[in-house]
């Protein structure tokens, strides 16, 4: 893509109104804007590297077996009144009535729309486990809608819901979702814990948060310093300095500033019994279904990053979720043309600055954006390019052949 054409422009200065790291640095470089609070535009360059940690999300869903579909936002009164929640979630629904009174209310989550498709469709235990998953909007009624993207008042999911015959299969399944979700936050390379947290309706049986530490966030966790034991404030019953009430050799410490990237819920069978979904088992019998379900914030995911990856001069993407490869920079008496067909032939995803400004603002636009690898081309670098790391200082002189091998194309 040529940067003359890329929408919109960087800008010099943050929006007065941002706080946060994400905020001012991710409106800045053209990544997202702001519509009103808690809602946000995701710019080509936004748009851009939300597709890349989508994708890292579906292939670890994919490899779990889960099944991509998409469901409406727009959801009937009725629906919600099964199991009580459309008073219940009132305070964080956006309800609505048409013209003719009838009431609706915007999505916030999915799970009664899925126990609906379920009971509609399973009818004996031949027909389970099932396991389905969407990337979707949510909409939230979120009181305070101050932390950039991480927290929108419309905000994008990926959520995935299983229902099981028994609960040895939902819980055998749990744990293999909660180990695809590592895997996608080791693919993201964030510093993070798996935090045991309420918010179940399973009583004997909690929740799992998956918290990103030191990301400039609102939670407060207490972990170990030697084993895996880790709680978020609301269930923790300790203090900081206690043993841990796990290995009982670790100290308890208190982590502040996280941000949660990831949840994931036993279910049990509470919507099933609210919702009457039943199937016929092996014996004959009619029995409950056992459900679970599992989500990740793309968005936040975002914003996130940005939050643990930048410096004073911008954004220092991870090169899997980088909006383009490598910044090609030309500077004047470059082959910038040549050098950008090239790289787009042999399959190189590339962000050609061909703009007709001078070096410098070449320079800080590449620094705000963030791309992990430049290549400069200029009248004093002849047949050769210039690979600069965006977090190095040092840069060298490659060949075409070097770069695409460093490249790994
Ligand atoms: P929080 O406690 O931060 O408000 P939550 O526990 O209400 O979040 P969940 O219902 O667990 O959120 O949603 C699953 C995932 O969706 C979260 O782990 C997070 O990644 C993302 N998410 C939730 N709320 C928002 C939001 N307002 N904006 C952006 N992403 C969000
Ligand atoms: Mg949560």
């Amino acid at each position: 893509m040529k940067q003359s054409q890329l929408f919109p422009k960087t800008r010099k200065e943050a929006p007065k109104e941002a706080v946060s790291i994400n905020h001012k640095l991710l409106v800045r470089a053209g990544f997202i804007d702001q519509l009103m609070a808690g809602s946000w535009t995701l710019l080509p360059l936004g748009f851009r590297v939300v597709q890349k940690i989508n994708q890292i999300i579906r292939e670890e869903m994919n490899a779990v077996d889960a099944q991509e579909m998409l469901m409406p936002l727009l959801h009937p009164k009725e629906i919600w009144s099964e199991t009580g929640r459309w008073d219940k979630a009132d305070e964080i629904m956006y309800k609505l009535k048409d013209v003719h009174g009838k009431e609706y209310v915007l999505s916030f989550t999915h799970e009664e729309i899925v126990m609906d498709l379920l009971r509609k469709n399973i009818k004996s235990y031949q027909d389970l486990p099932v396991s389905v998953y969407h990337f979707s909007t949510k909409f939230r009624h979120e009181p305070r809608a101050r932390s950039g993207i991480l927290r929108g008042r419309e905000f994008m999911m990926k959520d995935l819901y299983s229902a099981h015959a028994t609960e040895k299969d939902l819980m055998d399944y749990y744990e293999k979702v909660k180990e695809a979700y590592r895997k996608i936050f080791n693919r993201l390379s964030f510093n993070f814990k798996v935090v045991e947290a309420s918010g179940g309706v399973f009583t004997d049986k909690f929740t799992h948060e998956f918290q990103v530490l030191d990301a400039g966030g609102e939670d407060i966790i207490y972990t170990c310093d030697k084993c895996d034991f880790a709680q978020n404030r609301e269930i923790f019953e300790g203090k900081e300095g206690e043993s841990c009430p796990k290995c009982k050799e670790g100290k308890i410490v208190k982590k502040e500033g996280c941000v949660e990237v990831g949840n994931i819920f036993p279910l049990g069978t509470w919507y099933a019994e609210r919702m009457g979904m039943y199937f016929t088992d092996k014996d004959g019998g009619k029995k409950l279904v056992w459900f679970g379900s599992y989500g990740i914030g793309p968005t936040r995911v975002m914003g996130t990053l940005v939050e643990v990856s930048h410096d004073e001069k911008g954004i220092i993407w991870h090169p899997q979720v980088a909006p383009f490869d490598v910044h090609l920079i030309e500077l004047p008496g470059g082959h910038g043309e040549e050098v950008y067909r090239k790289l787009k032939d042999a399959g190189v995803d590339v962000l050609w600055d061909d703009r007709e400004v001078s070096a410098g603002e070449k320079f800080s636009d590449a620094d705000l954006i963030g791309i992990p690898v430049r290549l400069i081309v200029s009248g004093k670098t002849g047949d050769k390019i210039e690979w600069k790391e965006r977090t190095s200082e040092k840069s060298e002189l490659l060949s075409f052949e070097e770069i695409t091998s460093r490249l790994n194309i």
